[in-house]
């Protein structure tokens, strides 16, 4: 490709609205445009960076013996409305008429469809397993779509569904995607790890997520320094707290604390450290026959976080959690948040398995502008129940006993899930077994972002001149900047030569004939981040050399001009 008659739209400027480096450089470099809130269009260039990442991914989902097919972007309500996600999914789907009334949705997802599809299409329990893929546009109404491709409203997904005749079927089935997975991204050159993730309400069953590791994702790693053991910090675990409670001393006392309503205030007003001072929550448990709330008393070590997927999934929680208003509050327990502690408080309290450590402790007196000091478990409290409430923190021991745990930040690429039988049972999709029995497919589904990982290869790999593509997913695997060709017949033909031989060896080239000095032309192809930029100019022909750079290392050669393709070819990575 000659940049003469290609599109190139690099963008000097830095654009204000990007906070990302991945946002800034992929306008930078020209690869999409929004052209909507959350709504992007992907230029040529783009286009043929999302085409290498989707083909790595179709390369490594066939191999796993998964099928490709497509299904439409649009989609019946009706089946939503079967699924019982209609309503449920709330307002990310869009939902929307035809001229006839008809109702429809845009597709964040697609198992209801494929449900749907597999319903239709297989009877028997032979006919299983079977895999479908497709990659297809997906729409969800993102409440805060930011960061460009990272969150945006449309983006293009792989999406796959495993139907199984067993959990052991659904097992393998999941293997092979997990497997898939990660040589997919393994061949991105990306850094990354999956982690054991949230299954919500589908309980007994697996699911994973693939984080690229990177200080601008939105989610939170913990790992362990001894093991293989990953979460992501709404599902992590850590080993339950060493060492004896601090045995009761005197009684509990109440002292004035005015003005102190977070947990720093009330351990200065008190003069206690935070992890002397209890942190009280107050949340709803069920729904009461008057329609009220029951609420429920959440208590913490003040230095330590609710985790709200723990609480949420805790027998007669409010799932998700919902947090009590403060007329709630205070109507319960005669005083606002804040100075609120579980002395006297009339209802359910659960207590983190840290929090129950603690001996001689400090909490709300339930009256305004008041804390207790001194407060004691089973004495002061003789009524409450212990649960891993708590994020885990830096530090913890590892669940399985084998190291401590670290907290990292991951960008979420991927994602595998066993489904069961939720979408099969409430659409009905089932087979006959053996026996002549209808059973329920077992479904896994499995998601990649693919606009999303091309945004984390970037925010994994580049520097202030630019992107640093590795050769899997660079647009073009060299460049070649000829060097005031207008003036040397030398220059030119030389540059021709080199680019017509890569041409015929289908090696993907981008050959900078423009008229522009050289350094505009160098910036271009350091901004776009080709991994091999080749110099042309008199200079070096005139020493029987042309000048190579790689652009990840920066490290310069000359390349003798008499066999400059062979010398060249010999600088890509062996595995591409
Ligand atoms: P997130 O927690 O980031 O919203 P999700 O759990 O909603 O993701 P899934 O429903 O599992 O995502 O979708 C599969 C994959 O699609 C995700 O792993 C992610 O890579 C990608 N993805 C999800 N939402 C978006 C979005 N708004 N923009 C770009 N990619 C997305
Ligand atoms: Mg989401």
């Amino acid at each position: 490709m000659r940049t003469t008659s290609y599109l190139l739209s690099t963008l000097k400027e830095t654009p204000a609205e990007a906070v990302l480096a991945s946002h800034r450089l992929m306008l930078r470099a020209g690869l999409i445009r929004q052209i909507g809130q959350g709504l992007y269009t992907w230029l040529p260039l783009g286009l043929r960076v999302l085409s290498k990442a989707t083909a790595i991914i179709r390369e490594e989902m066939d191999k796993a013996g998964a099928l490709e097919m497509i299904m439409p972007i649009v989609q019946p309500a009706d089946l939503w409305r079967e699924s019982g996600r209609y309503v449920q999914y709330g307002p990310e789907l869009c939902r929307f008429k035809d001229r006839k009334k008809n109702e429809y949705v845009l597709g964040p997802t697609h198992e209801e469809v494929i449900t749907s599809i597999a319903r239709r299409e297989i009877k028997s329990a032979r006919q299983l397993p079977v895999n479908l893929y497709q990659f297809q546009w997906k729409f969800r109404d993102e409440i805060r779509p930011r960061f460009g491709v990272m969150r945006s409203r449309e983006f293009l997904m792989k999406d796959g569904y495993s139907f199984d005749t067993d959990v052991e079927g659904l097992g393998k089935s999941y293997q092979a995607m997990y497997d898939a997975y990660s040589r997919a991204f393994t061949r991105m050159g990306l850094n990354f790890r999956p982690v054991q993730a949230d299954t919500g309400s589908i309980g007994g069953y697996k699911s994973h997520e693939f984080q690229v590791l990177a200080d601008a994702g939105e989610d939170l790693i913990a790992y362990s320094d001894g093991s293989d053991y990953a979460a992501n910090i709404e599902k992590a675990e850590c080993l339950v707290p060493q060492g004896e409670r601090e045995a009761a001393k005197d009684a509990y006392s109440e002292v004035p604390t005015p003005g102190a309503h977070t947990v720093d205030e009330a351990c200065q007003a008190v003069g206690v450290a935070t992890k002397k001072m209890l942190k009280s929550l107050v949340i709803h448990g069920r729904k009461l026959e008057d329609g009220s709330n029951e609420l429920v008393m959440i208590c913490l070590c003040g230095n330590q976080e609710l985790n709200e997927i723990k609480a949420s999934k805790i027998e007669g929680i409010a799932n998700p959690i919902e947090f009590a208003s403060d007329e709630e509050i205070q109507k319960f327990t005669g005083a606002h948040p804040g100075s609120l502690g579980p002395v006297g408080f009339k209802g359910r309290i659960l207590v983190d398995r840290d929090a129950d450590r603690m001996g001689n402790f400090a909490c709300g007196a339930n009256r305004d502008g008041y804390h207790l000091i001194n407060v004691n478990w089973d004495r002061d409290v003789p009524k409450y129940e212990v649960f891993d409430l708590r994020n885990v923190e830096e530090g913890d021991l590892s669940p399985d006993g084998h190291g401590k745990l670290h907290l990292c930040r991951g960008i979420e690429v991927g994602h595998v899930f066993m489904l069961g039988t939720k979408y099969s049972e409430a659409m009905h999709c089932t087979v006959t077994d053996e026996n002549g029995k209808e059973v329920p497919m077992i479904m896994g589904c499995y998601g990649i972002g693919v606009t999303r990982v091309i945004a984390a290869a970037i925010e994994q790999s580049h520097d202030d001149r630019g992107i640093i593509w590795n050769e899997a997913l660079a647009p073009f695997k060299v460049a070649i900047v000829s060097v005031r060709a207008d003036k040397s017949e030398a220059v030119r033909n030389t540059a021709e030569e080199l680019y017509q031989k890569l041409t015929a060896a289908g090696i993907e080239v981008l050959y900078d004939d423009r008229d522009e000095r050289p350094g505009f032309k160098f910036a271009d192809m350091d901004l776009i981040g080709i991994p091999h930029i080749v110099t042309i100019g008199d200079k070096g022909l005139s020493q029987g050399v042309i000048e190579y750079k790689d652009r990840r290392s920066g490290e310069r050669e000359n390349l003798p001009l008499d066999h400059m393709f062979d010398a060249l070819c010999a600088k890509f990575a062996k595995n591409n």
